[in-house]
C-alpha cells in the first residue's frame, strides 16, 4: 500500500492540473463567436501533420501560421469587399501593407504612389523601402496622366488612398486603374477611410486592397489589425509567407475583438456618416470656419467625382480650418468640450486631429500650405454620440479660438 502513503513519490492520483479539460458538453450552442488563444494545435499522427501541410486537410498547426479568429474576421471582410480570394488578417495595417511589399516585390523594382498618404505608409516608401532597393515616386493621385508619367519599366505596384489625409482629396481612381493595367502593374488601394461601405476597391480595378482594420472596421480603438486582399488568387500565397516569416501575423484575442466591433459596423459608419454631413453644414455656417472640406459639399474640389465614386457615402471625416495660429488652434483644442485631441481616426467616439503639429510635423511649412495645411486646419473623425452634443462642443471650441486676441 506504499501508493496510498501521503508521502508517496507517485503523483498519478493527484489531479491533473497541466493536461487541458475539454468544455462539458452542451446541446445548445454558443450564440457568441468562441475565441480560440491557443498557439499550437496537435496533430492525430504523422500522416495527418502532411495532410495538413501539403493541403490535402483543413486545420491549424501554430498560430503564427493562420488561427481560426483570424479566418473567422478575414471572411467577414472578405464579403464586405466582395474579395474574389479570401483575405488575410494582418497585424495592423501597416502590417497589410508591409505583408503586400514583402511578399510581392523585390530590390530593383519601383513604386508609383499617391502624394498624400497616411504618415507611417509614406515613410515605408522613403526610409525602408529604399534600403532593399525599392524606389518610390510620389504623385498627386488627383490626376492619372501623373500616374501616367510617373510609370517605368520597373514599376510593380501602386497605392492609391482614395480619400487623402487630411484634406479629403479624391484620387483619379477609375483613371489610376486604367493606367496601371496598360503598364502590368499591380494597382493597391488603401481602403482605410473609405471603408466597403463607401467603395469597393475590387469593383475599380484594385489588385490588391488593403485596410487598417484598426480604425472603422473594429471602430473601438481598442486592437490594432489589417487586412489584405488580393484578386489574383497566385498572388496570396506569397503574401501569407511573408507575413508568417516576417511575424506580421495577428493575435485570436485582437481578431476577436474586431468581429465584435464589426457586428455594428454598419450602424455605426451610417450614424457617423449621417452626423458628418450635419456638422460640416453647421461648421459651414460659423464665423471663425474659413473652410469646411467634406466631399459631399458642393464647394469640395472634387465634389463631381466624389459623387461618383462615393455614391451616398461621403465617409465620416470632416476636416475645416478655423482663422488664426498656434494659439488659437490650441483654444479651439481646449475648448472641444470631451472631444479627445487624438491622432487616430475611425472609433465610436469623435476625435480631433491637428495635422500641423502630429502627422504633418515633418512638412516644412512650406510644404504644409502647398497642401493647404496650417495652424488652423483640423481633421475630425466624427464617431456616433448625439449630433446636437457634437455640434455644442464645436460651437464653443470656435468661439473659444475667436476669443484670443
Ligand atoms: C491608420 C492607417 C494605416 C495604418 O494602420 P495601423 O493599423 O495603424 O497600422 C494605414 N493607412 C491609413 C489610411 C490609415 O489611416
Amino acid at each position: 500500500m506504499a501508493n496510498d502513503h501521503p508521502t508517496s513519490k507517485s503523483n498519478h492520483n493527484r489531479p491533473n492540473l497541466v493536461r487541458r479539460t475539454p468544455f462539458p458538453a452542451s446541446v445548445s450552442q454558443a450564440v457568441g463567436t468562441p475565441l480560440q488563444p491557443a498557439v499550437v494545435y496537435a496533430s492525430p499522427d504523422a500522416s495527418a501533420l502532411d495532410d495538413q501541410y501539403e493541403g490535402r486537410a483543413a486545420g491549424y498547426t501554430y498560430a503564427r501560421e493562420g488561427h481560426p479568429n483570424a479566418d473567422v474576421l478575414a471572411a467577414k471582410i472578405d464579403a464586405l469587399d466582395s474579395a474574389p480570394v479570401p483575405g488575410i488578417v494582418l497585424g495592423s495595417g501597416m502590417g497589410a501593407i508591409s505583408a503586400v511589399y514583402l511578399g510581392l516585390l523585390r530590390a530593383g523594382d519601383h513604386i508609383v504612389a499617391g502624394d498624400q498618404l497616411y504618415g507611417r505608409s509614406l515613410r515605408l516608401l522613403t526610409q525602408d523601402l529604399p534600403r532593399f532597393g525599392i524606389e518610390c515616386t510620389f504623385v498627386d493621385a488627383g490626376h492619372a496622366e501623373n500616374v501616367a508619367a510617373a510609370m517605368r519599366p520597373e514599376t510593380k505596384l501602386v497605392l492609391v488612398e482614395v480619400v487623402s489625409n487630411p484634406t479629403l482629396r479624391i484620387a483619379d481612381l477609375d483613371g489610376i486603374a486604367a493606367v496601371t493595367a496598360g503598364h502590368d502593374a499591380l494597382l493597391m488601394v488603401d481602403n482605410t477611410f473609405t471603408t466597403p461601405r463607401a467603395l469597393r476597391g475590387f469593383d475599380h480595378g484594385a489588385d490588391i486592397v488593403i485596410h487598417s482594420v484598426t480604425k472603422l472596421l473594429a471602430g473601438h480603438s481598442d486592437v490594432t489589425l489589417g487586412y489584405a486582399a488580393v484578386a489574383d488568387p497566385a498572388l496570396r500565397q506569397p503574401i501569407v509567407d511573408a507575413a508568417v516569416t516576417w511575424g506580421l501575423t495577428p493575435s485570436p484575442w485582437d481578431c476577436w475583438m474586431a468581429e465584435r466591433g464589426l457586428h455594428s459596423f454598419d450602424l455605426r459608419f451610417e450614424r457617423a456618416q449621417r452626423t458628418a454631413g450635419l456638422i460640416a453644414e453647421h461648421l459651414g455656417g460659423l464665423a471663425g470656419v474659413e473652410a469646411v472640406i467634406y466631399p459631399a459639399r458642393p464647394d469640395h474640389p472634387d465634389a463631381d467625382r466624389a459623387a461618383a465614386l462615393l455614391g451616398a457615402n461621403p465617409g465620416n471625416m470632416v476636416s475645416f480650418r478655423i482663422s488664426g495660429g498656434r494659439a488659437q488652434a490650441n483654444a479651439f483644442i481646449r475648448g472641444a468640450g470631451e472631444i479627445p485631441f487624438a491622432p487616430t481616426l475611425g472609433d465610436v467616439g469623435t476625435t480631433l486631429s491637428h495635422p500641423a503639429s502630429s502627422s504633418h510635423r515633418g512638412l516644412t511649412e512650406q510644404g504644409r500650405a502647398a497642401l493647404g495645411i496650417n495652424e488652423g486646419f483640423f481633421r475630425l473623425s466624427v464617431g456616433i454620440e448625439e449630433p446636437n452634443l457634437l455640434m455644442d462642443e464645436l460651437t464653443a471650441a470656435v468661439a473659444a479660438a475667436r476669443a484670443v486676441p
